[in-house]
């Protein structure tokens, strides 16, 4: 269907990244109104689920860890219970308890190129694991039981975001649109010619060249690994994405690209199937309806998930 209206952008930093918001709207000043609020719904996610936030919910949780439960709102405790059944279904490769080894793996540049020690790695993979979270859905308590545990949303709180900026658009009647969370998007309806949202995947080894360009239509695509953040060891690159398993970075993809309904899920698994690796992961992504992938690995090959049918390959 043809719409009126005009496409108005705006890139802003929030949760420490960009967010490019795009609406279509009647005319600039109402959608510069949509827009910003877009911006304050993302501010207010980031102030509810920061870890680096003593005063945020999970910050609470987290200063809490081995001392007592803490009580969140429905949102957050919600949040939490989708990320804990995304790791029952990755058998742990997601894990949003990897967060205590951010305390021996930096990727701020503050590593000064040396290694942690085994010992490091194994004490701090002890802090690790899903299945000590206690959620008391009666209570809406989380509970960490270990001093030096602590949850992180790098791999989801981008996505969520871009899910609920994207709600609370079409809840005001905001009738197309992209949020797009660094990478991490989620499109509704139209273009005002009536055409569909094009999505470009950007091709890992020379960012200046796509590899494709997909309709995107009303469905959600994330990218994880394009290696904005990385950390140099005696030599050797380091991705941000860490198995909670071993403790250590992975790295025998290069990307993986998720398509799904929700950029959320689509943030996650992604982040999942870097963990997975390429044949665990294209075996995990097929069994999923209306989920398509695209990884991309150490040697430039490219695997799709089963359904997905690129373009200009
Ligand atoms: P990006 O932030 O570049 O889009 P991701 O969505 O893959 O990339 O998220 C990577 C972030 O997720 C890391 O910086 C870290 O905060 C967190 N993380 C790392 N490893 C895991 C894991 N195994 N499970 C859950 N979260 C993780
Ligand atoms: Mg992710």
């Amino acid at each position: 269907m043809r719409s009126q209206g005009i496409i108005r952008n705006k890139t802003t930093m929030l949760m420490g990244s960009r967010f490019d918001i795009t609406v279509v709207a009647e005319d600039e000043s109402t959608a510069d109104g949509f827009i910003s609020l877009a911006e304050n719904e993302i501010t207010r996610i980031e102030n509810l689920i920061s870890s680096w936030k003593n005063d945020s919910e999970i910050g609470q949780v987290n200063l809490h860890a081995g001392v007592k439960p803490v009580q969140v709102s429905k949102e957050v405790f919600e949040l939490v219970q989708r990320a804990l059944l995304i790791s029952e279904l990755t058998d742990g490769a997601f894990d949003i308890s990897y967060a205590s080894m951010d305390r021996i793996w930096k990727f701020d540049g503050t590593m000064d190129g040396r290694m942690p020690t085994q010992e490091m790695i194994q004490k701090s993979i002890s802090k690790v694991g899903y299945k000590k979270i206690i959620l008391d859905p009666k209570k809406s308590t989380i509970y960490l039981p270990e001093k030096g545990m602590k949850i992180g949303f790098g791999a989801i709180g981008k996505g969520y975001a871009a899910d609920k900026a994207k709600a609370l658009m079409i809840s005001n009647g905001v009738e197309a649109g992209i949020i797009n969370a660094s990478g991490d998007l989620s499109t509704w309806g139209k273009q005002p010619d009536g055409s569909d949202w094009i999505v470009g995947i950007t091709n890992p080894v020379n960012k200046e060249k796509m590899f494709s360009w997909l309709p995107i239509i009303d469905r959600a695509i994330a990218t994880s690994g394009n290696y904005e953040k990385k950390v140099l060891i005696e030599g050797r690159e380091y991705s941000h994405i860490i198995d909670p398993r071993s403790g250590f970075p992975v790295g025998e993809i290069s990307s993986v690209s998720i398509i799904a309904p929700s950029a959320e899920m689509c943030d996650a698994l992604a982040t999942s199937v870097f963990v997975l690796g390429v044949e665990k992961g294209l075996f995990l992504i097929n069994q999923l309806d209306g989920v398509d992938c695209l990884i991309v690995d150490q040697n430039r090959e490219i695997h799709l998930s089963k359904q997905l049918k690129l373009q200009n390959q």
